[in-house]
């Protein structure tokens, strides 16, 4: 089926195009500089930013796939969870198409959506998968026996979401909003070993209770301290040691309890997906102890891992493909859909 996805659950209008697991188009207009000088996504200024982005977002994929709208079979959208503002904008386009175009609706869950896409890259997803999805408002392990319909959390983080430790630390150290990639790049120049930060629930009592839980805010302060007594004493921060010692926590932790994951649940099939999962440095200690524990690893070209369209497509394109229902033109918004609930 040729399916159309929107995404605008956070500060990029995704508007992406598949043909079953063949990937069309792939537009995203963002937002982002807008909100940079405030340190944060600022949802009214998305909401409108997306409003105006909208048509001409639709018509740059339709160009980029060489398609028209009629030959659409199936819309599907974004439903949650995200900014609410910004999520009605996609949905009510999504109605418009979809009434429009006389064709099915299907509203998706965004964190379902960053495991899905992947099948545009790396062919169909093995059944189950082990899911580890990492961005700016969320961190979690998830068993995927089936990506349409059944997702299982089996830990998450109990404070601050993994890509949002890697904004919080970027501000401390005075780099642009978002971190993520700026820290990537600056942890390239330093040493991964300099700083040796804590790892959160990783301790004997904590792998107890918290087996596959995260937990970044205590890294975070730790940070924010080691900076401060730096500035305090007067001698200049070492921006590239910290970087690459705040990262390498991070990425020792996700990767660590991952694997062990699929481990202890006979999952050999890992799935790295979210916006964190560009993460150069992310990717390369995950390849390796999958690598040492027999488990394959698929992360999605980087561009696939931030927020776009063609994820919500492929999602959708699943979902046609495996017989699941449609959902109904009502359909809303849910700015807190929980991970498990695959569609609306
Ligand atoms: P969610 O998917 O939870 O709703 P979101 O949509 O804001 O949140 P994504 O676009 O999936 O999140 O990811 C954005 C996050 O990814 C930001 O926190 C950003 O700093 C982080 N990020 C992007 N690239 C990198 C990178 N190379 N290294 C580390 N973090 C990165
Ligand atoms: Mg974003
Ligand atoms: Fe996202």
């Amino acid at each position: 089926p040729l399916v159309l996805g929107i995404e605008t659950s956070c500060d990029e209008t995704g508007v992406g195009i598949v043909r079953g697991q063949t990937l069309l188009a792939d537009t995203v207009a963002s937002s982002v500089d807008e909100h940079a000088r405030f340190g944060g996504v600022v949802p009214e200024v998305a909401s409108r930013a997306h409003l105006e982005a909208m048509v001409p977002t639709i018509e740059r994929a339709c160009a980029q796939a060489g398609v028209r709208l009629q030959e659409v079979d199936a819309v599907a959208v974004t439903a949650g969870p995200g900014l609410a503002g910004a999520l009605l904008v996609g949905v009510a386009a999504a109605k418009a198409l979809a009434v429009g175009l006389g064709r099915p609706i299907y509203g998706v869950n965004h964190l379902a959506a960053h495991v899905a896409v992947d099948v545009v890259e790396h062919g169909p997803l093995p059944e189950p998968t082990m899911g580890l999805l990492v961005s700016g408002g969320h961190s979690n392990l998830l068993l995927v026996p089936d990506v349409t319909c059944d997702i299982r959390s089996l830990g998450a983080t109990i404070d601050d979401a993994a890509g949002e430790a890697f904004d919080k630390v970027a501000r401390l150290l005075g780099l642009p909003f978002p971190g993520g990639p700026h820290i990537d790049r600056a942890a390239r120049e330093g040493n991964q070993v300099a700083i040796d930060f804590p790892r959160g629930l990783t301790s004997g009592r904590d792998m107890d209770r918290h087996r596959f839980d995260y937990s970044f805010s205590g890294l975070k302060t730790a940070v924010a301290r080691w900076v401060k007594a730096r500035e305090d004493s007067g001698e200049p921060v070492p921006v590239a040691d910290v970087a690459a010692s705040f990262q390498e926590a991070v990425v020792d932790v996700l990767t660590r309890k991952a694997v062990l994951a699929c481990r202890e649940h006979g999952v050999d099939d890992l799935l790295i997906g979210g916006g964190v999962a560009a993460n150069s440095r992310l990717r390369a200690m995950a390849q390796e102890r999958c690598d040492a524990a027999g488990v394959r690893l698929r992360v999605p070209r980087p561009g696939l891992c931030t927020d776009n369209g063609a994820m919500v497509a492929a999602l959708g394109a699943e979902m046609v493909q495996k017989g699941r229902e449609a959902s109904r033109l009502d359909l809303p918004a849910d700015s807190s859909q929980p991970v498990w609930q695959v569609s609306a």
